[in-house]
C-alpha cells in the first residue's frame, strides 16, 4: 500500500479536534508532532517508524507515534477514522445556502496575541476551508491579559503578513485588521494612523461590562461612530456555556450575562454610520442573543459572521453563526463576508472618512 503522508494526517487530527472544542494540550500534541515529523529525512522516519522508536524524538508520544506509524504503512491513522465517523452532519436549508454563500471570515486571533498558532497555518487552514479571505484580528495594546499588539507590534505584523501573502496560493489573501478594544470612553484603542492603514477593524468591549446601561450605550455609540470601525464585536460580551458542558460552565464561572445597553440606539447607529453586527460563532459565546439578532435583521442592519477563532480548528465554527443567523432571517445578502474582497474593502474603506456634516 502506498504510504500516505504523516504530516497531513497529524495535522488533519489536530483540526478536527479543535474544532470539536477539544482541550488544548490534546491538540498541541498533534501539532507538535506534526512539527516533529516534518523536520525529519524521510528515511530516519522509516528506519524509526520500523524499528518502533519514534516515540524517543521530542514532541512525540506513543498515541501520535502509532498514528504516524498506521500512516506511513498506508493506512488512515485509527485515531483519525474515529474523529472522522464523529463528525456532524452537513448542514440544512438556510443555513447550508448561507454556510456556502460565506468567502471569508473576519474576526480571527493568531499566537502574536491569544491564538495558539501561527499567522501561517491559520491561514492554511482557512485556504482548506475554501475560503477567499482571511481578515486577522488580534487584541489591542490594552487588552494585556490577551497579549495584545502595542503599534510597533501590529507594524511588524503588517509587514510580516505582506511577506505571508506572497507565498500563499494564487485566489486568497489574509487581510490585515485588528480586534481593537473599545475603551471606557468609546475611544478605539490603537493609533488613528494605523487604524486607518488596515483593512478591516472589529471592535469589542472586553472591560467594565457590568457598566450601567445609559454608561454602556453612550460608549458604544461613540465606538461605531469612529469612522475606522467596521464590525461591532461580540456585541453584549455575554459567555455561554458551551454544547455539552451545560451546568458545569455555570459553576465553573464560564458563564457571563450580557451587557446592557440601548439597542434601539445602538441598531440605529450601525445603520446611520453603515456598520455591520457580528454574529460570534463561538460556542462560548454565540452573540447576539436570538431575539436581539432578529430586531437588528428587522431593522436592515449589516451583519458579519465570524469564528473570533483562536486556532486553525474553530475556523470551521462558521456553521454556528450560520444557524442562528438562519434561524432569525439574515439576508445572505446582507452578511459582509459573502461579498467579494472588493466589495468588503470598498465598504470598510467607505468609513476611512468622517461622512460631510
Ligand atoms: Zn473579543
Ligand atoms: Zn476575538
Amino acid at each position: 500500500m502506498a504510504s500516505r503522508d504523516p504530516v497531513a494526517d497529524l495535522r488533519r487530527i489536530a483540526f478536527l479536534l479543535e474544532r470539536a472544542n477539544e482541550a488544548t494540550y490534546r491538540v498541541k500534541a498533534f501539532r507538535s508532532a506534526a512539527a516533529t515529523v516534518a523536520a525529519l529525512d524521510g528515511q530516519e522516519l522509516a528506519t524509526r517508524a520500523a524499528a518502533g522508536t519514534l516515540a524517543e524524538l521530542a514532541g512525540i508520544g506513543d498515541v501520535t507515534a502509532r498514528c504516524v506509524t498506521e500512516s506511513l504503512a498506508g493506512e488512515e491513522p485509527v485515531y483519525l477514522r474515529r474523529l472522522l465517523a464523529t463528525e456532524g452532519t452537513d448542514l440544512e436549508g438556510a443555513a447550508g445556502k448561507l454556510r456556502e454563500a460565506l468567502r471569508g471570515d473576519c474576526h480571527a486571533h493568531s499566537d502574536w496575541s491569544d491564538g495558539g498558532s501561527p499567522i501561517e497555518e491559520m491561514a492554511l487552514a482557512a485556504v482548506e476551508l475554501g475560503h477567499e479571505y482571511l481578515v486577522l484580528t488580534d487584541h489591542s495594546p490594552r487588552l494585556t491579559v490577551a497579549n495584545g499588539l502595542t503599534p510597533a507590534r501590529l507594524r511588524r505584523q503588517l509587514d510580516h503578513v505582506a511577506r505571508l501573502n506572497d507565498a500563499l496560493p494564487e485566489g486568497f489573501r489574509i487581510l490585515t485588521g485588528i480586534e481593537v478594544d473599545i475603551l471606557e470612553d468609546g475611544a478605539l484603542d490603537q493609533e488613528d494612523e494605523l487604524l486607518g492603514r488596515l483593512d478591516v477593524v472589529v471592535g469589542s468591549v472586553h472591560s467594565k461590562l457590568r457598566d450601567e446601561s445609559p454608561r454602556m450605550t453612550k460608549r458604544m455609540l461613540a465606538a461605531i461612530a469612529n469612522p475606522h470601525l467596521d464590525i461591532l464585536g461580540h456585541m453584549t460580551g455575554r459567555k455561554v456555556a458551551a454544547a455539552g458542558e451545560g451546568d458545569k460552565g455555570h459553576r465553573a464561572g464560564r458563564t457571563r450575562p450580557p451587557s446592557t445597553f440601548d439597542l434601539d440606539k445602538v441598531i440605529a447607529a450601525c445603520l446611520e454610520h453603515g456598520k455591520a453586527i457580528e454574529v460570534n460563532c463561538r460556542p462560548d459565546r454565540l452573540d447576539p442573543p436570538k431575539r436581539m439578532l432578529t430586531v437588528a435583521v428587522e431593522a436592515g442592519c449589516l451583519f458579519s459572521i465570524d469564528t473570533d477563532a483562536h486556532a486553525p480548528g474553530q475556523l470551521d465554527w462558521l456553521r454556528f453563526g450560520c444557524e442562528r443567523a438562519a434561524l432569525c432571517g439574515v439576508p445572505a445578502e446582507r452578511v459582509v463576508n459573502t461579498w467579494t474582497i472588493g466589495q468588503l474593502l470598498g465598504w470598510t474603506a467607505s468609513h476611512g472618512e468622517i461622512p460631510d456634516a
